[in-house]
């Protein structure tokens, strides 16, 4: 078995390590005589595996007194109704940041649950910058302000962290950067992710909420799509995606064990964008069209310079072991995801493919 290269945006590649210890412990989970899968989510082994995760994320994040994690179902794209459906419940506005493709769903999806007002938008750098913090006009009675840190398709990275009055909630879409880096968590009010990028297999999502939030809820908001539901039960309301929540449990141990933490992983992903980046940049036949303070850490989209050459970059990037570089198919040209799981190693061999095509075809 040879495993290759994966730059997939997302599921994306897991730490081998993970899928190993995984695939030991399949058949008899710690010599209970059965698997993870087909434990009871009350029975004593699951609670352990699933507090565990929680105890080993909320230190990996340094999650402050006063916040729920909580491990749900449905993506980050059911977020983008849970947001307004458990913060304009006492009215208000719901302020939203445009900066790509994912954002703009986020914001269609509040229009559906209240009004919307876009506080700023990098429409008018192109979408190859994001807007300065004194560029964000908030509304009056705004009930939050909703950002995207990582548009996972145009490879645009929100940094500095916009600033915003404490009396107005920060919500951030981090499906695609979060535990990239470092990050301080008690500017946000509530932070949600899908998993398949950076936490673990798709399936289970991940919401971190502060308290004082869990009562803005609609009346109107299904059970199961609640908070403050997921808060007062340990997010095991109903049946909760045992399997993904054990695997992303396992990506946690693997972080702060081989990783040694969340500094250890911001200085190695940045040395592996810097070099992608500087492979880009380097030569006059891939060309990336972001400003380069802006640029995202986890995916970098790229175009060759004659965009009949492909199929061709594609067929011989598998061919070299290098699997899923096509981008987005709303986009067109490549996308090197490099997710916290994708080893420098795999960008050292992307970018010495990508010089070797350059010299072949170039
Ligand atoms: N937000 C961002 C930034 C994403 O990258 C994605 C998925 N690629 C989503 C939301 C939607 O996530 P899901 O598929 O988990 O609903």
């Amino acid at each position: 078995m040879t495993r290759k290269y994966n730059f997939c945006a997302g599921p994306a590649a897991l730490p081998e390590s993970v899928l190993q210890r995984a695939r030991d412990e399949m058949l008899d989970w710690q010599g209970k005589g059965l698997s993870v899968m087909e434990m009871s989510h009350r029975s004593p082994e699951f609670t352990d595996i699933a507090r565990t995760a929680e105890a080993d994320l909320r230190e990996l994040l340094q999650v402050p007194e006063g916040y729920k994690v909580l491990f749900m179902q449905g993506g980050a794209s059911s977020q983008f109704a849970m947001v307004p459906l458990n913060l304009l419940g006492q009215g208000g506005t719901a302020n939203y940041i445009h900066t790509g493709i994912w954002a703009k769903k986020a914001i269609a999806e509040g229009r559906r649950y209240g009004d919307v007002h876009i506080a700023a938008s990098a429409e008018d750098n192109g979408l190859t910058a994001v807007p300065l913090s004194s560029e964000i006009h908030l509304s009056d009675h705004a009930a939050y302000l909703h950002f995207t840190s990582n548009e996972t398709i145009g490879g645009l990275r929100y940094a500095p962290t916009p600033e915003v009055p404490t009396s107005v909630p920060l919500v951030c879409d981090m499906s695609s950067d979060i535990l990239s880096a470092p990050l301080d968590v008690s500017r946000y009010g509530v932070i949600y992710a899908g998993a398949q990028k950076n936490i673990g297999p798709a399936g289970i999502t991940l919401a971190i909420i502060r308290d004082d939030l869990l009562d803005r809820f609609k009346p109107e908001t299904p059970t199961m799509m609640q908070y403050k539901v997921f808060a007062e039960n340990d997010s095991m309301y109903n049946t909760p995606p045992t399997f993904a929540w054990y695997l992303s449990g396992l990506v946690f141990k693997w972080l702060k064990e081989d990783i040694g933490g969340l500094e250890a992983m911001g200085a190695l992903n940045q040395r592996k964008a810097l070099k992608l980046y500087a492979a880009i940049d380097d030569s006059d036949f891939y060309t990336n069209p972001i400003q380069p303070a802006y640029r995202s850490i986890m995916n970098v989209p790229f175009r060759l310079a004659d965009d009949r050459l492909d199929q061709c970059f594609l067929a011989e990037a598998e061919e070299a072991g290098l699997l899923n570089l096509k981008g987005h198919r709303s986009v067109g040209g490549m996308r090197a995801s490099i997710y916290n799981a994708v080893p420098e190693a795999a960008v050292d061999a992307l970018v010495s493919f990508m010089n070797d095509f350059e010299r072949r075809h170039g």
